[in-house]
């Protein structure tokens, strides 16, 4: 009795999938998809994945492409590093907004040359929204970047000068100093300088970017002190990132009607107490006073009328997303998409396709735009001292040799190890 009513339920259930699919493929087609079912072939390519594969897709000339590199909290995980989002213009701009803790890995997969992503915009100095800058600065100068970093962040305001961008993009090179010392000679070392835009974070609509036509302009966010808010205008097209912040009225006065608003979106305060093993006052305060909650989102979206709202900021998994959905939808009914990694946003004037990218998890660095060379002109060399190289193990050396033959053989070229035991030639 038993199994057979298990057996009706599960023909029923399977009856169900087949209508559900019919129904599917005649009534919810993407409007927005490429291809009809005329023009491909089931061997042939099918163009019209609801998927982007990074480097496949030319940007119009009045198109923004949008990536979410980092979408989660500041610790990142496998599946959310912190906040991070590539902007990329059909004028061939790319420009990052935060480049937090893990997010390297995100942009690397895209296969976008490290001297081409050069531009980082950074809304304030918490590891989760600049911790990579370290990564993408040291692996841009071995992997082909033959050119400075260029960083726009916060200053002044009536803040010491030593909590600064410039003060901190100085720290990087003292931090790597052991590293830089020891590659003199062997990197192109004319990537190592860094052109740091410190801008004024108290004021209100201050233009920190103006060039081509792209208009970046920051708002004060309320986070505390040294943090903003960017509005990026190009071609009539609006986006808004809040980096972190509490509802702000400069938000909801500069982000009003914007084709894309990113704002942060903290889980509602429970998680904080069961995930993260927060005391109840730590939790409460934390994403009451320092973040925007989950139902604040809600009700900024509401006031600010995007065409769409993206929320990032939370750890968005399977048991938590229906609770800030829950939230966000008592007080906001408009288009809204809650940001996983890889979220790709297309913006035109006729508006937003969202999709998430295939994301490449063994990328190799793409060739370089600048003409590389091997080191900075009149670089010193960098010597290892002689006493650590006589510790070489002699008994390796024919193979060593036999590998130097093999390598000239293929390239043409004539190297030798230059290692001998002491008094050998
Ligand atoms: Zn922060
Ligand atoms: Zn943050």
């Amino acid at each position: 009795m038993f199994s057979k009513t298990l057996a009706v339920s599960a023909f029923a259930a399977a009856a169900l999938v087949v209508v559900a699919c019919m129904t599917l493929d005649i009534e919810v087609r993407p409007k927005n998809a490429r291809a009809s079912v005329e023009e491909w072939s089931p061997t042939g390519a099918y163009p019209s994945h609801e998927v982007y594969y990074p480097g496949t897709e030319e940007l119009g000339p009045d198109e923004i492409r949008i990536i979410a590199c980092g979408s989660g909290m500041p610790m990142p995980r496998v599946k959310q590093a912190a906040a991070c989002f590539l902007i990329e213009l059909g004028n061939g701009d790319k420009l990052i907004f935060d480049l937090g803790t893990g997010s390297f890995t995100t942009l690397y997969a895209l296969g976008i040359p490290l001297d081409y992503m050069t531009k980082i915009f950074l809304s304030h100095q918490h590891a989760d929204h600049m911790g990579d800058v370290p990564t993408l600065w040291i692996y841009g100068m071995q992997n082909g970047r033959s050119k400075p970093l260029e960083i726009w962040g916060p200053g002044g305001g009536g803040m010491p000068e030593s909590w600064g961008t410039k003060s901190a993009m100085a720290g990087i090179l003292k931090f790597y100093n052991w590293m830089l010392e020891t590659s003199k000679g062997a990197l192109d070392t004319r990537s190592l300088s860094m052109t740091v835009n410190e801008y004024d974070w108290s004021k209100v609509n201050n233009v920190i970017y103006d060039r081509d036509g792209v208009v970046i302009r920051t708002i004060p966010a309320i986070h505390l002190e040294g943090s903003v808010s960017f509005i990026l205008e190009w071609k009539g097209m609006k986006v808004a990132f809040s980096g972190d912040t509490l509802a702000n009225r400069w938000w909801t006065e500069a982000a009003k009607g914007a084709d894309l608003a990113i704002h942060e979106c903290f889980l509602p305060n429970r998680y904080f107490v069961e995930k993260y093993k927060f005391q109840p006052g730590e939790a409460i305060f934390v994403s009451t006073l320092v973040h925007t909650t989950a139902p604040v989102f809600g009700k900024i979206m509401a006031m600010t009328q995007p065409k769409r709202a993206v929320a990032y900021h939370f750890q968005n998994d399977p048991d938590t997303l229906p609770a800030v959905v829950t939230e966000v939808r008592k007080v906001y009914d408009g288009p809204v998409d809650f940001a996983v990694d890889g979220m790709v946003w297309n913006i035109t004037p006729d508006g937003v396709r969202t999709r998430v990218a295939m994301l490449n998890s063994q990328p190799y660095p793409p060739p370089s735009v600048t003409p590389r060379q091997q080191a900075a002109p009149g670089g010193e060399r960098y010597q290892t001292p002689d006493w650590i190289m006589q510790g070489y193990e002699w008994e390796t050396l024919p193979t060593m040799d036999r590998v130097h033959e093999e390598f000239n053989e293929e390239f043409g070229t004539d190297f030798r190890f230059p290692l001998r035991p002491a008094g050998e030639e």
